[in-house]
């Protein structure tokens, strides 16, 4: 039988190769020097392993709520309260645990997009926002953010047409890791708010902000907290927030995010989450219960210093714009090492270091992706060896 020509258009619409092809050579590589994981390395907290053991041995094996357990909701709505000021009864009554934070993104655009609509977001990107927005017929629209790789509302406005129904904010980003300050948070706000656009904000690498890009929050016990366009009073009527559990906590296959936002949309949402993913897995509800109670501030200062070390070998080298959250550089290819970010990629290969072409991310190919999400030794080799082929 042809399956192939019972394939559908959507399916076909995906194009994949850029990423396949990094993970095709990823394979054939014998103890590669690996920059391309978009996952930390250090384990999984000990009391969320033991809740999760804990919860399985109690059989909760079966289904939940669609929205997740309200332990769960409770606790992630106080967590809400404190970080952005969004009132906790608010978050507890407008809120989704989701399959991870594409999960979350999947059932936002199923529930807003229609064929023909548009989806704003800076370029480079997360590489499954283009093909989400495919998926449902939408428009993916690319907001050029080179040289700094920050989203401004002066940059996003021109691309706002009749059809865009969401910009989508994703600080800290991947792949750049930039970190869009307080007040270009709140312009973006505004802009969405008098154009009738709603503001997604993607804010899976919440915890992995450095010292340098935290701001106060102004709230109460006066922290220090990476910016997010949600702290503005009253923003939880015009902002859509997806949050994840896999970056921080470094357990990205137990598939745990979460969304809060105005309540006629997490209506929709909720009826496409029963009837795709269902509910987030149960035993991994049960632990994340335990997440905000761990301190991950050692772990987030052991990467602050690994980002200190990229950009001590290679800013010198590339002019490299300097991470202020997540755990990505997105580093700029001199004319003289390479023609174009693929070409580096195949010289880094030589090197047995595996880095990630811009091109992946974005529609320029002339940087590439480093995660530095890896032991200091390895990460100290493969500096020496990308910083040998960048100065060449
Ligand atoms: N958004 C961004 C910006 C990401 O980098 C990722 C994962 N790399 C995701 C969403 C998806 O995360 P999850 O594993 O929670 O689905």
């Amino acid at each position: 039988m042809d399956v192939t020509r019972l394939i559908s258009e959507r399916a076909l619409a995906i194009e994949a190769s850029g990423i396949r092809e990094v993970f095709r050579r990823r394979a054939d590589m014998k103890d590669p020097i690996d920059f391309s994981i978009g996952q930390p390395d250090f384990v999984v907290p000990e009391v969320m392993k033991r809740a999760a053991v804990r919860a399985i041995e109690e059989n909760k094996h079966g289904y939940t709520m669609t929205q997740g357990i309200a332990p769960l909701i409770k606790k992630i709505a106080g967590h809400l309260e404190r970080d952005i000021g969004w009132p906790a009864a608010r978050c507890e009554s407008s809120m989704i645990v989701t399959s991870g934070t594409s999960g979350a993104l999947h059932i936002a655009m199923l529930a807003l997009l229609n064929p023909g609509d548009e989806i704003i977001f800076g370029d480079p990107y997360f590489v499954a926002y283009p093909h989400m927005a495919r998926l449902c017929g939408a428009k993916p629209v690319f907001c050029d953010t080179y040289p700094d790789f920050r989203m401004s509302a002066e940059r996003v406005e021109r691309f706002i047409t009749p059809r865009t129904k969401a910009l989508l904010l994703n600080s800290p980003g991947n792949p750049s890791g930039a970190v869009t300050p307080a007040r270009g948070c709140a312009e973006l706000l505004e802009l969405c708010k008098r154009k009738g656009v709603l503001l997604i904000s993607d804010e899976i690498y919440d915890e992995f902000c450095y010292a340098d890009a935290l701001e106060p929050t102004g709230l109460p016990g006066g922290q220090m907290r990476c910016p997010s366009p949600c702290r503005v009073k009253g923003s939880e009527d015009s902002i859509l927030l997806i949050r994840g559990f896999g970056k921080t906590y470094g357990c990205t296959g137990w598939r745990m995010g979460y969304t809060v936002g105005p309540r006629a949309l997490i209506e929709q949402m909720l009826k496409v989450q029963q009837y795709s993913f269902v509910c987030a897995p149960t035993p991994m509800q049960w632990s994340c219960m335990e997440a905000f109670d761990i301190d991950m501030r050692p772990q987030v200062d052991a990467y602050a210093k690994k980002r200190d070390l990229v950009m001590k070998a290679l800013e010198p080298l590339t002019g490299l714009q300097r991470p202020g959250g997540a755990f990505y550089a997105f580093v700029p290819v001199p004319k003289r090492a390479a023609a174009s970010s693929r070409e580096f990629f195949e010289k880094a290969l030589t090197k047995n270091v595996l880095v990630v072409p811009g091109g992946v991310f974005s529609e320029r190919d002339t940087h590439f992706r480093l995660s530095f999400a890896t032991s200091d030794a390895m990460l100290e080799r493969g500096l020496v060896a990308l910083a040998g082929l960048l100065g060449e």
